[in-house]
């Protein structure tokens, strides 16, 4: 079944916790909801909303999380969006807690929330008005389903939440899950009903049980960090250290590159060197080049990068700001962690002084 018209849909990965987190918008009046946002990767899907010209207007969560911390205190306190999730959760400092049968709506795009504990008392599987797609989180996993031997786990009211709950959904109904392990992005109920491993088939409650209560997996490695954090929607604590740059406005962007604006560095001139990456013939070209910036091809930086002095923040720069991206990873490989490519290259520059 593909994604319904009008719905922009992006899932995302991260790596380290093999946390899935998903992008809803609606492409008309472009707001959007990210379910299961994840601490580390704020940057990166705050870049991915801004790219995509997207207003956040909530963030989702499954449930509280032990294996990861939420970014949705950072998504809230960066853009203004509303934190949901269950009651039942027992984190505190949401904006919404969301009961079973309550709606999101952004748009054209209403979410419906489904409580389907057994992983954690506060479970919600969020499930589209036109039932065509849901997030499970890690109620039912693809083939799988949550781990039930910590927080408030009950494979019994899991079993209950899966087959009454979600497999009651319609058979052509996307899941997309809060996790998989094996590369694996994205099931159907009709697919679940049939294959699922644990509950799937003529599973009875009991198998179901006997299968959760055996599985022998390892305490999760974040458990003693997460749970805390999640139960106050991932405030940071008050001596944490998040990751922007002080000296400059810096921005990240979806593909990782770190930008500079050309006004802030035109007006901050003196308090970063200015590394152009051109190649020599470039320099006595239309664009010209910025006085004091020191020259170095982006062919011989990774040879040379002893040479780049390392007393003020880097600016790399070229004609239109690609190469000077590849110039700041080299950079940032090379364990210079102030530096920034600037937007746009020279020909943004020159923009900035017609
Ligand atoms: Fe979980």
């Amino acid at each position: 079944m593909p994604i319904p018209d009008g719905l922009l849909f992006r899932q995302l990965f991260d790596l380290a916790s093999s946390t899935y987190t998903y992008l809803l918008a609606d492409e008309a009046t472009r707001e959007a909801v990210l379910v299961d946002p994840v601490f580390e990767q704020f940057t990166r899907d705050r870049a991915l909303v801004r790219e995509l010209g997207l207003t956040l207007r909530f963030t989702l969560e499954t449930h509280v999380h032990a294996d990861h911390v939420t970014a949705a205190w950072r998504f809230r306190d960066a853009l203004g969006s509303r934190i949901v999730l269950s009651r039942q959760s027992g984190a505190e400092g949401a904006d919404v807690y969301a009961a079973d049968g309550d709606t999101v709506t952004v748009g054209a795009l209403t979410l419906a929330a489904r409580a389907t504990p057994g992983h954690t008392n506060g479970c919600t599987t969020w499930v589209t008005a036109d039932r065509r797609l849901a997030f499970t989180g890690d109620a039912l996993l693809i083939r799988g389903a949550g781990r039930t031997d910590f927080q408030q786990g009950d494979p019994r009211a899991l079993y209950r939440s899966i087959r009454t709950r979600i497999f009651t959904l319609p058979d052509a109904c996307l899941l997309y899950p809060g996790h998989d392990y094996e590369g694996r992005t994205v099931t159907t109920v009709g697919e679940e009903k049939r294959w699922n491993a644990r509950v799937g088939g003529d599973a009875s409650e009991d198998d179901f049980v006997g299968y959760m209560t055996n599985l022998g997996l390892p305490h999760p490695k974040q458990i003693a960090i997460a749970v805390p954090a999640n139960l106050r929607c991932g405030e940071p604590a008050p001596d944490a250290v998040i990751d922007a740059p002080a000296w400059g406005p810096v921005v990240r962007t979806f593909g990782g590159v770190p930008e500079i604006e050309p006004t802030w560095v035109a007006e901050h001139r003196s308090a970063v060197t200015l590394l152009d990456v051109r190649e020599t013939a470039e320099l006595t070209g239309d664009l010209g080049r910025i006085p004091e910036s020191l020259h170095l091809p982006l062919g011989e930086l990774r040879a040379r990068v002893a040479d780049v002095p390392r007393d003020r923040p880097i600016v790399t720069l070229c004609r239109s700001g690609r190469r000077s991206a590849q110039a700041s990873a080299i950079l940032e490989k090379a364990g210079i962690r102030d530096v920034a490519s600037l937007a746009g290259g020279m020909i943004g520059w020159r923009a900035l002084r017609s």
